[in-house]
């Protein structure tokens, strides 16, 4: 049984995908705190992998969004393995503070926090809340295809950019969901 906040379907607001239909599986609870925090996912309910994948078929994209919280206390290999023999293409939204499982059919985006330890070395994206931290550590740190800098709440997108303008090998993500109002 896996603790699952809520499943629903929507477009991908984020990141390299933005704009991809997706079902996301929202996993309740994180293991850390971070003041900028705009899910709601403490609240759950206990469901075994059959009534999540009943949930995920209802929905006609093969796309995953597993995120949070924190996915990765709630996920193992097994869960992992069962979706992608369903041929589910399978994204992870992680803080990347705890180990995940692997899987060829996995995109892994490691949103690291500040005062965090990142224990994960590779992520397909590296996607940072940018608040005027040093960022370049997890690009100096973590392995990844792209780099993404989101504005904190689209609050500070002016900032974002003259950042990313000056450090070229960043680029812009931002909250179209929100911009849009979706969920
Ligand atoms: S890591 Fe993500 S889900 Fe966890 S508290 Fe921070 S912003 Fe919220």
């Amino acid at each position: 049984m896996r603790k699952i906040n809520e499943i629903f379907y929507s477009l991908q607001g984020e990141g390299f995908f933005t704009g991809t239909p997706s079902v996301f599986v929202r996993f309740s609870g994180c293991n850390l705190k971070c003041s900028f925090c705009d899910t709601q996912h403490e609240e759950g309910k206990m469901m075994s992998d059959k009534e999540i994948i009943d949930a995920i078929r209802q929905y006609p994209s093969r796309q995953v969004i597993l995120t949070g919280g924190e996915p990765a206390l709630w996920i193992d290999q097994a869960f992992i393995d069962r979706l992608t023999d369903e041929g589910y293409f399978l994204c992870i939204e992680t803080n990347g503070t705890r180990p995940l499982p692997q899987s060829d059919n996995l995109w892994i985006t490691c949103s690291p926090k500040e005062g965090a330890a990142v224990i994960l070395k590779k992520a397909d994206e590296v996607k940072v809340v940018y608040t005027g931290q040093d960022v370049e550590t997890y690009f100096r740190n973590i392995e990844a295809e792209h780099y993404f800098l989101q504005p904190c709440s689209c609050q500070n997108t002016e900032e974002v950019i003259r950042y990313i303008l000056e450090h070229p090998h960043w680029r812009l993500s931002l909250q179209t969901h929100k911009l849009i109002g979706i969920q």
